[in-house]
């Protein structure tokens, strides 16, 4: 086989046998015959052309089988796993896992690190030391003494995906439905677990503009878990604004601490956790009616026992207790207020934008090997549709390096103040299941 033979066909538009998809994650990945360059531009045809269901679901074996999968088999209880397609201000893993867990249904789950200008759940958990590079031992000591873990993929586990997803991060290849669905479902199905809990964002913030794009990116997931005797079930959801206030890494983390402590950022993320955890309840048969899931979740934030199982879990993986409980994950050295230019109802009109700014800030990457800053990101004083008053802050942008000039006009330029409130979407928009 040619490399350059399956990028042209690519190219040209053909549809991809097994065999060449085979050969090409595999000498990207294990020979490293193929290089950087000439993936990136398979990953760019990919991302022009298009492939079809079997194409992905031919992807998605080849990546799977890039590795070892994990081996649950001797863990007893109903294991679950989740995902999202990314978003700005996605911090629901952090907060959903400890609660689900504390519900007594395990969560398994292999994340991905910050995507284009959506933030990833691994850079997170590094803000507060957590070690997400997990041998077989301590993923199965993690599930039966937390009911949780969340790890990264390895040279071990789905490594095509930890390459090629660094490699899309970087080469403006990562919204593609079949890259998308390829790197999400090889992820879930290395971890095996029967129900995968799928978050489909739609909106300007994410991957899928509309909500046509993301029942067919529901779909596609839906048939690979099928294929695999799994059950996959999507929530589309709204990402037409940031989800809650805080956008970056340890302000995030700070913001799921907030949350099992009582005090979620807004009602968005509220709404989307309490129904989220709601239907995985239903689905696990761990309650008979929604009502009795929201009663449930309510106990268990306001007891105390979701917040002390995330900190059991994250000292159990590593993370510093003294760093999460005195905050200082999330320092920042610099910050700017940017303060409302009238009186009226505020509007951002980008939520990319608020993304690409808080990746400007310094909490994603630019190139392949940049560092993250924990300590970068946005808060959002205000969210859009609250009124503002001239003057007042309406959002804080922090960084380790002094906020240029530059980054200050993006913000700016990138809200308006309305007379009235603008129609928002509700955050829950479909499920496919
Ligand atoms: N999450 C992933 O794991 N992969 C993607 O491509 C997008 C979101």
């Amino acid at each position: 086989m040619n490399i350059l033979d399956i990028i042209e066909k690519k190219k040209n538009n053909q549809v991809l046998s097994e065999q060449e998809i085979i050969y090409f994650v595999n000498n990207y990945t294990k020979t490293k015959e193929i290089k950087d360059y000439q993936m990136s531009a398979l990953l760019m045809a990919i991302l022009i052309n298009g492939m079809n269901d079997e194409e992905t679901y031919w992807l998605t074996k080849a990546m799977l089988n890039s590795g070892g999968k994990l081996d649950l088999s001797s863990v007893k209880g109903i294991i679950i796993d989740k995902h999202s397609t990314g978003g700005v201000g996605d911090k629901v893993s952090l907060i959903l896992a400890p609660i689900i867990a504390s519900l007594g249904v395990k969560v398994a789950k292999i994340s991905g690190r910050g995507l284009g200008h959506t933030g990833g759940t691994i850079d997170k958990l590094e803000s507060i030391e957590v070690e997400t590079k997990l041998t077989k031992k301590q993923y199965i000591d993690l599930l039966n003494k937390c009911n949780m873990f969340i790890m990264r993929q390895s040279k071990d586990i789905v490594p095509a995906d930890k390459k090629i997803y660094a490699l899309r991060d970087v080469s403006g290849t990562v919204n593609s439905l079949p890259l998308i669905a390829a790197s999400i479902m090889s992820k879930k199905l290395a971890v095996g677990a029967k129900y995968i809990f799928l978050d489909v964002k739609v909106g300007d913030g994410a991957f899928c503009k509309t909500v046509a794009e993301a029942e067919k990116l529901s779909k596609i997931m839906i048939l690979i878990a099928k294929k695999f005797k799994k059950i996959a079930i999507v929530h589309i959801t709204n990402m037409n604004q940031p989800l809650g206030r805080a956008i970056g890494n340890g302000i995030e983390v700070k913001a799921a601490i907030d949350f099992l402590s009582d005090r979620p950022e807004s009602n968005d993320i509220k709404d989307l956790i309490y129904d989220f955890c709601s239907d995985i309840l239903l689905v696990t048969k761990k309650v008979s009616s929604k009502q009795q899931a929201y009663k449930k979740i309510d106990e268990i934030i306001k007891n105390g026992e979701a917040l002390e199982l995330f900190c059991k879990w994250a000292v159990a993986q590593g993370g510093n207790l003294k760093v999460i409980k005195s905050g200082s994950y999330f320092f920042p050295k610099y910050s700017h207020s940017i303060k409302a230019c009238g009186n009226g109802y505020l509007e951002y009109i980008s939520t990319k934008e608020i993304g690409l700014i808080s990746v400007l800030l310094g909490s994603g990457r630019l190139k392949k090997d940049d560092d993250v800053c924990f300590h970068s990101g946005i808060y959002l004083d205000k969210k859009t549709n609250e009124y503002v008053k001239k003057n007042e802050v309406i959002a804080t942008l922090y960084s380790s390096k002094p906020i240029n000039n530059q980054i200050i006009k993006k913000f700016n330029d990138n809200y308006r103040i309305n007379k009235n409130k603008i129609k928002l979407n509700p955050i829950i928009q479909k499920i496919v299941k």
